[in-house]
């Protein structure tokens, strides 16, 4: 699923930040922010650009300069990221409707193109990069999870599920399948061709998956996070490089195992999952809550962990809650 970097939002709630009289935070979905007192009302539309977006270098942006530029693959832009106000955390930015120039909107709409908002990635290592034999298959879904705070309107139907919790790992998406034979390797967004140097071709080669995946006689994709040296910084202190796995995926069903099978497979592979850290989770009252408790350290190392991915039990729910705490630290 593209994210919605931009889009039209109703603003939920405007509260005032103690000793702050320029200044207040706003609500949206599940987002909080600062903004310039009075420049919004409750219930007001506006443009609500999330975090990792990047702004085109024009006029009306201007104003992000001094805090927001930053150069992507030699291309100048403003780029957005969690900051802290008066000791309230502030995520992405808030324009108002009249940044569209009249355009006719429609509430909920993606006006990130129109704006030409894009995504702000952090550069890839060659040894990441790799060079791709072809576009990530279709026959195996992309890792990737929704923010909670972009699920608001959801959470109050979430709460009568069980979940169990896992760390979420700052590394790199890893996949490993076997379709009709064809063992492949890819990483978040390509099918990477084998080479001496790819680090997930290596990792691939040193657990012998294309052998242990073939011993189970069944298209399956397993799909984990790549950490260690040279990735994120190696917030976990791994020698060489490993993967943990989040998900076996049965590409002739097209559905992710439950995790009690998951767990199987992972042990009968003598493979690594990601750190489970609790199997009998309810929700708590607010996602500001869950937000709290997405806070912590890491169970690989003293790291601050970058947050938690909830998942139901029987895995037809799947979100991400990251650490605000972690972006606070954020370097890159
Ligand atoms: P975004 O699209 O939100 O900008 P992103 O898609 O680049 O971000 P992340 O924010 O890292 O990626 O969130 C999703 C990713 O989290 C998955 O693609 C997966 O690689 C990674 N991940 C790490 N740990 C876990 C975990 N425990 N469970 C599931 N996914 C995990
Ligand atoms: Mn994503
Ligand atoms: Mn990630």
């Amino acid at each position: 699923m593209e994210r919605k970097l931009a889009s039209i939002v109703t603003i939920d709630d405007l509260q005032p930040i103690v000793d702050a009289d320029q200044i207040e935070v706003a609500t949206v979905k599940g987002w909080k922010l600062v903004v310039k007192k009075g420049e919004f009302r409750i219930n007001d539309h506006a443009v609500y650009c999330e975090i990792d977006s990047f702004l085109p270098v024009i006029e009306k942006f201007e104003f992000l300069r001094k805090t927001s530029y930053r150069k992507m693959a030699g291309q100048e832009g403003f780029r957005l990221k969690t900051i802290r106000l008066r000791g309230q955390v502030s995520q992405g930015l808030l324009l108002p409707i009249s940044i569209l120039e009249g355009y006719n909107y429609e509430l909920g709409e993606n006006v990130a193109e129109r704006l030409g908002i894009v995504k702000y990635e952090p550069p890839m290592p060659a040894e990441l990069a790799g060079v791709a034999k072809g576009n990530f298959p279709s026959f195996i879904f992309k890792t990737d999870e929704e923010r909670i705070q972009n699920l608001t309107k959801e959470y109050e139907s979430f709460k009568q599920h069980t979940f169990y919790v896992t760390e979420k790992l700052d590394g790199s998406s890893a996949t490993f399948y076997l379709n009709e034979g064809i063992f492949g390797v890819c990483s978040r967004n390509l099918d990477l061709q084998e080479s001496e140097n790819n680090s997930f071709w290596q990792v691939a080669r040193e657990l012998d998956l294309e052998k242990k995946l073939t011993s189970l006689g069944k298209n399956l994709a397993l799909q984990g996070e790549l950490i260690g040296e040279g990735i994120q910084s190696n917030p976990y202190v791994v020698k060489g490089q490993v993967v943990r796995f989040f998900n076996v995926f049965d590409i002739d069903t097209q559905t992710y195992l439950p995790l009690p099978a998951f767990r199987e497979i992972m042990e009968s592979l003598d493979l690594q999952h990601v750190p489970i850290l609790d199997e009998s989770f309810k929700l708590p009252e607010t996602t500001d809550a869950l937000l709290a408790l997405a806070e912590g350290t890491s169970v690989l190392s003293s790291a601050e962990r970058e947050g938690i991915v909830i998942r139901s039990i029987d895995r037809q729910i799947s979100f991400k809650v990251i650490s605000n705490k972690f972006l606070l630290k954020e370097r890159n």
